[in-house]
């Protein structure tokens, strides 16, 4: 099962990885999840990435590519994937294609999540992140105890570029760069699209039929 959650930010890629992720047994990969890991270490990526995070713009190719093939190498991805946030550029899909036709595969699915600019403000303005991938919201999608992870316990957080000046060069960023991944997509067959204004469990489900 090897999937790509394309769509802009706040569309609800990382919520619909994890709801599939848990029913298809294959690893959520998010490499915005990998860089906010690297930045809470200290790392020398996440000093890096942080700069690039911060301003709303895209972390260098060579790096990201980098950092997916490792990935990639792990013993559990082995029987698939759920790509979230990655591939983010033309060069980034391109490498990755032949990342995965080195190992005589290729992705069966890219699920692309459509949302509207203004309601994508209101999304990310309500966002709270746990460091373990789930990702909540103060209206739409409560944990069952306020400011906790219901999957692991660990309080929530709010994320320093999910302020509406950097969301709005997120957005920018997305459209200049990462849009033409869509039309890229849909050329070699890959393509669904998914209305991401619908309710969480009903999208999960789509992307589910969608796969069989
Ligand atoms: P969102 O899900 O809200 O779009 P992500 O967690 O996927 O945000 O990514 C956060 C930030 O990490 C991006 O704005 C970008 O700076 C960086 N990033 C994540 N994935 C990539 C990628 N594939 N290429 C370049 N930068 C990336
Ligand atoms: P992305 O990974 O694409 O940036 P997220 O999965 O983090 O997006 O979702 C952005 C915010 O919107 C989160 O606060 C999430 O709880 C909320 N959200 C996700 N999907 C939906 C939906 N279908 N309806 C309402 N809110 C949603
Ligand atoms: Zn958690």
């Amino acid at each position: 099962m090897r999937m790509i959650l394309l769509g802009p930010p706040g569309a609800g890629k990382g919520t619909q990885a994890a709801n599939l992720s848990m029913a298809l047994k294959v690893p959520h990969i998010s490499t915005g999840d990998i860089f906010r890991a690297n930045i809470k270490e200290g790392t020398p990526l996440g000093v890096l990435a942080k700069s690039f995070i911060d301003a709303g713009k895209l972390v260098p190719d060579d790096v990201t590519i980098g950092i997916v093939e490792l990935r990639l190498a792990q013993e559990d991805c082995k029987n698939g994937f759920i790509m979230d946030g990655f591939p983010r550029t033309i060069v980034q899909a391109e490498m990755f294609e032949k990342m995965l036709a080195k190992q005589h595969t290729g992705v069966k699915l890219v699920a692309n999540i459509f949302v509207p600019d203004e309601l994508i403000i209101k999304r990310m303005s309500g966002r709270r992140m746990c460091t373990c991938g789930r990702t909540y919201h103060i209206e739409n999608n409560l944990p069952k105890v306020e400011g906790i992870c219901d999957a692991c316990g660990k309080p929530l957080y709010i994320r320093d570029d999910d302020r509406e000046e950097t969301v709005i060069q997120r957005l920018k960023t997305y459209d200049e760069q990462t849009s033409p991944l869509v039309e890229y997509y849909r050329r070699e067959g890959l393509l669904k699209d998914f209305d991401g204004t619908k309710p969480i469990q009903v999208t999960t489900q789509e992307i589910l039929d969608e796969m069989k």
